[in-house]
């Protein structure tokens, strides 16, 4: 796909942060780039638009910027992951372990009714341990997962497959 150098080239990384040795990957270059912020949501949207999603669930906060503008194109509603009490409603939680400790995301009891398919959508996947939650949270059926970066030198326990726009279209890890 010839969009991809582009959006690849717009995602800035910044080394040693947010503390030493991480490079980190930064979206918000992304944003600021019409064109490469328009095909990367345009490469999300062709890929689920016919698969009877009706929920796109968005972990935060990054998945904020791109499945709102995804729920929107292909019909569905947006259901945000939140970080821990964040929502003001009733909530259901589910904790999470990474390298160093435990985080946890709530959604509202009732945004996703049981059987309902979803999308789960992220900036990037690592170890793939927050998508994991976010599956076992919303307790639907969860079509796929969508990141725009995987990072693919982290080992880790990920078993679902994870479509990956800045990176290999749709592969078993
Ligand atoms: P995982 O749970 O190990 O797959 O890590 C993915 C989560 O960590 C996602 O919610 C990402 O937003 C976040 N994350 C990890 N590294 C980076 C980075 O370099 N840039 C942006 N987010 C990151």
């Amino acid at each position: 796909d010839p969009r991809l150098q582009a959006i690849s080239q717009a995602i800035r990384v910044v080394p040693h942060f947010p503390k030493p040795g991480i490079m980190f990957q930064d979206i918000t270059t992304l944003l600021l780039d019409h064109k490469a912020f328009k095909d990367t949501v345009d490469i999300f949207v062709d890929r689920y638009r016919d698969m009877g999603i009706s929920v796109v669930a968005g972990v935060e906060a990054r998945g904020f910027m791109f499945g709102p503008s995804i729920a929107l194109a292909i019909g569905a509603k947006f259901v945000p992951l939140r970080k821990p009490r964040k929502l003001p409603g009733e909530v259901i939680s589910e904790e999470y372990v990474l390298e160093y400790g435990t985080d946890c995301l709530e959604m509202h009891v009732g945004a996703v009714q049981p059987g309902e398919r979803a999308l789960v959508i992220d900036d990037l996947v690592a170890t793939g341990g927050t998508l994991s939650a976010a599956i076992s949270l919303l307790g639907a059926e969860v079509v796929e997962c969508a990141c725009v970066i995987g990072l693919p030198e982290v080992k880790g326990g990920r078993d679902r497959v994870v479509f990956e726009v800045g990176g290999f279209p749709s592969r078993l890890v």
